[in-house]
C-alpha cells in the first residue's frame, strides 16, 4: 500500500506489510530508536495460508531479510528480534522438528550457525551469543512447522526494564542496515 496524508513522511512512499516477511512473531512490542520505520502496519502474523520460511527464499534478499544461502539451509534476519543482528537460519525443506532434517540439513545448519556467529561477532562486537531451537509450539515456536535455529547476539548490559514495565524491546539499528551490514561481512 502507499503512505496517506495521515502518516506524514511517509507519502508517497510505498509501506510494505510485515505479514509478508519471514520471521517469529513473539509477545514483545518494539520500539525502534530511529525514526524512520519502515513497518507501519497492525498486521503482525505471518500469513495462514502459506509458510513464510518456504516464501522468503523466492523473495529478493533485501525483501527476504535474507543475509546468506547455502543448498541446503539459508539464514534471514527475525523481523521480531530479541536483539539487532537476531538471525534464523531455515532449512529450504519444510520440516517441522531437528530429527526430521537430514544430515545434510544439520551440517549447512551448523556450519551456517558458525559462520554467522564469526560475523556477528566481527560486525557487532557481541559478548556472546544465545543459540537455540524451540521445538513444538508448546516449547515456544512461533512458526512450529518449520524448523528455525536461532541465533542472539549478547552484549554485556543489553537488557533493560523496558520488557518487563512495558513489554517493549528498544531496538537501536533498522532491520535493513542490519541486514547489509551482515550480507556483505558474510563470507563468499
Ligand atoms: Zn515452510
Amino acid at each position: 500500500m502507499t503512505g496517506t496524508s495521515e502518516m506524514g513522511e511517509f507519502e508517497g512512499e510505498s509501506v510494505e506489510d510485515a505479514a509478508d516477511f519471514a520471521a517469529v512473531p513473539d509477545a514483545f512490542q518494539r520500539l525502534w530508536t530511529p525514526h524512520r520505520l519502515v513497518y507501519i502496519q497492525d498486521g503482525q502474523q505471518p500469513a495462514k495460508d502459506a509458510c513464510p520460511f518456504c516464501l522468503a527464499p523466492s523473495m529478493d534478499d533485501t525483501k527476504a531479510l535474507i543475509v546468506a544461502r547455502g543448498e541446503h539451509a539459508y539464514v534471514l534476519l527475525n523481523l521480531y528480534p530479541y536483539n539487532s543482528g537476531h538471525l534464523l537460519v531455515c532449512p529450504y525443506r519444510h520440516v517441522a522438528l531437528y530429527d526430521d532434517a537430514s544430515s545434510e540439513e544439520t551440517a549447512e545448519i551448523g556450519s551456517l550457525t558458525q559462520t554467522a556467529m564469526k560475523v556477528l561477532r566481527s560486525v557487532s562486537h557481541c559478548d556472546g551469543f544465545n543459540l537455540g531451537m524451540n521445538q513444538g509450539r508448546i516449547a515456544g515456536a512461533g512458526i512450529a512447522e518449520h524448523l528455525h535455529q536461532h541465533i542472539v547476539p549478547r552484549w554485556a548490559l543489553d537488557s533493560n526494564f523496558f520488557p518487563i514495565v512495558a513489554g517493549t524491546k528498544a531496538l537501536p539499528r533498522l532491520l535493513g542496515d542490519v541486514r547489509r551490514e551482515i550480507a556483505e561481512a558474510w563470507p563468499a
